[in-house]
């Protein structure tokens, strides 16, 4: 008998992410499901809605139980790479980050508004790529996006048979309204009796930037 071909077969990492709130009313339900399930995970916060104190102590309760706190812009309407001045780019991330205050994580996790998850030019200008460089933000993408805020009843397949074909998925979820909630326990069921391995860093072939340097930045992700 070959023992190769009898080997484990790869287990595959997964990462969640949770993007666009805090939302009072969903949020804290999320972070129950993940205590529950006990997976750590990050979550990129719109700065504006932090102006709502509710929201606020939301962040802080799930920097509290060991998430992650990632910058996801301050409004969260036009994508950096469609307005390409640098005061806007520096509005954007620097107002979202000085909002998540001593909740950032040290390496200044900041992921683009990607307009419905598309990857392309949008993403960055050139004003905001100089910034999270000079700044040591680490810029964080995904590859994975299931759409639960639009496909309430696909979005679960969908995300399982996208992590089948990875070997480490980042997938992009939302605590909002009408986003991940509903379905966010069998989401996590399913995954574990996959036997998934279920992670909170980030792989390099999703960071756009760390530390001051350019980790993977595919050509036609900054508008010039
Ligand atoms: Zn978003």
């Amino acid at each position: 008998m070959n023992i190769a071909e009898h080997a484990e077969p790869t287990t595959k990492r997964v990462t969640l992410t949770f993007d666009n709130g805090p939302v009072p009313g969903v949020t804290e339900r999320v972070l129950e499901i993940l205590e529950q399930a006990r997976i750590r995970s990050t979550f990129f916060v719109i700065g504006r809605n932090l102006d709502n104190p509710a929201a606020a102590r939301l962040m802080r309760r799930a920097h509290a139980a060991g998430h992650w706190i990632g910058n996801h812009t301050l409004s969260h309407t036009v994508a950096l790479g469609d307005r390409t001045g640098r005061d806007y780019a520096l509005s954007e991330i620097e107002g979202a980050q000085a909002r998540i205050g001593s909740c950032a994580h040290a390496e200044k996790l900041f992921r683009p508004y990607g307009n419905s998850g598309h990857l392309g030019p949008h993403l960055l200008s050139r004003a905001a790529l100089d910034h999270l460089l000079a700044q040591n933000y680490r810029t964080i993408t995904w590859n994975n996006v299931p759409g639960d805020w639009k496909d309430p009843d696909g979005w679960v397949d969908r995300c399982i048979a996208q992590v089948s074909t990875e070997p480490w998925s980042v997938v992009v979820l939302h605590d909002i309204e009408g986003g991940c909630l509903a379905r966010l326990g069998e989401l996590l069921r399913r995954l574990a009796d996959r036997g998934v391995t279920f992670e909170q860093d980030f792989p390099g072939a999703v960071t756009l930037t760390r530390g001051g340097q350019i980790v993977s930045l595919p050509q036609g992700y900054v508008a010039d």
